[in-house]
């Protein structure tokens, strides 16, 4: 079998495949339908496929679409493991639980934030406290999100981006880049003023369908950051953390803590994994970003600032929608299949050792 034929074109492929496959091999199915539709007028849903006993003890979650465009990766990866078979390699009191297209309305209209411009990665905050503060993308507000996306502002958007590198570092431009925000709806990377959908939504589907269980895994996959095809598993907290230290013991090297410096990705609030700690509280929790490199990061920021652009000035209703909507998912998603097969042989493992890191004493 090869992986590559698994993965898709559309969100609605990738459902129906999903579904399909999930369906053949057996799965207790549930789905959770958002408010809105896809391009084609199509049903948006998060939806559930598990397998194994209901009271199980523990669980392997496997993510996808959190960051709507990015489900094209995650998609693929679980409706190749469904195909292949994982779900009966399950050891006893074991449960498996694939949660496909966490942000359904993001991942079918190529975007990576949802339905409201929210990045949902950074809206597990709690959002009665004061917002955390990004100095960087206050003070770079202006280049991140240009005026206009003609070669000379695009030019002069990465100039000063360039100058404050010189400045601070390149790990502070990320920070910057990266981190969320709080105070510019219309901006790149907002983290929102309230709990959205998939927020509420997610947090039902954990309670649904982890709470009775006490030993939790979760692998949300993600693509745009890293090298072409690399895998990294992103802790969000810090290396010394018995949390972190659990994730070094089952999945070894290719763990590293974005609080710590070492990630690919820079230490930003309100993420996944703060969720699963948070709505499985008092239970043992392994969650982790599992990150997939596609295409240099200059190309990723400028198909981020390109979307949003897009979506201040007439949506999906601009002539240019579609050709800015192909830019932004060739920067999360390589349309390849030696790209498909990396992804997929790096994922599988990941899940095998997360099974044997459940039963681990
Ligand atoms: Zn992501």
């Amino acid at each position: 079998m090869t992986a590559a034929q698994h993965f898709s074109q559309s969100y609605a492929e990738a459902r129906e495949k999903f579904l399909e496959a999930a369906r053949k091999a057996g799965a207790v199915l549930r789905h959770h339908e958002h408010p809105l539709k896809g391009p084609k007028g199509e049903t948006l849903a998060t939806d559930i496929a598990r397998f194994g006993p209901e009271d199980a003890s523990r669980i392997l979650g496997i993510g996808s679409g959190t960051h709507g465009v990015e489900g094209y990766c995650g998609s693929g990866v679980q409706t190749a493991l469904l195909v292949q078979g994982f779900q009966t390699r399950l050891p006893a009191d074991t449960a498996l639980v694939f949660i496909h297209g966490i942000n359904p309305y993001g991942f079918a209209w190529d975007r990576r934030v949802n339905e409201d411009n929210v990045d949902l990665n950074r809206n597990f905050i709690d959002h009665s406290k004061p917002y955390p503060e990004n100095p960087g993308y206050e003070e770079l507000v202006d280049a991140i999100n240009p005026p206009d996306l003609s070669p000379e502002t695009m030019a002069r958007s990465r100039e000063i981006m360039r100058a404050y590198v010189q400045a601070h570092g390149h790990r502070a431009l990320q920070h910057a880049l990266s981190a969320g925000q709080y105070t510019h709806p219309n901006g790149v990377q907002f983290g929102g003023r309230k709990p959205v959908w998939s927020n509420v939504t997610l947090r039902r589907i954990l309670r649904e369908e982890m709470g009775r269980a006490e030993r939790i895994a979760f692998v949300d996959i993600h693509s745009g950051l890293g090298e072409r095809g690399k895998g990294e598993m992103i802790c969000v907290e810090a290396e010394a953390s018995p949390n972190c230290q659990r994730m070094r013991r089952w999945w070894g090297a290719k763990v590293r803590s974005a609080v710590d410096g070492g990630s690919v990705s820079s230490d930003v609030p309100g993420t996944v994994p703060v969720c699963f700690a948070e709505e499985l509280h008092g239970k043992e929790v392994t969650a982790g970003g599992l990150e997939f490199g596609t295409v240099p990061i200059a190309e990723v920021t400028i198909a981020l600032q390109s979307d949003n652009w897009l979506h201040q000035n007439g949506g999906h209703e601009n002539p240019g929608a579609k050709e800015i909507a192909k830019r932004l998912r060739d920067a999360f998603y390589v349309n390849a299949d030696d790209w498909k097969e990396m992804i997929f042989a790096q994922s599988l493992e990941t899940c095998e050792e997360a099974l044997a890191g459940l039963q681990a004493a």
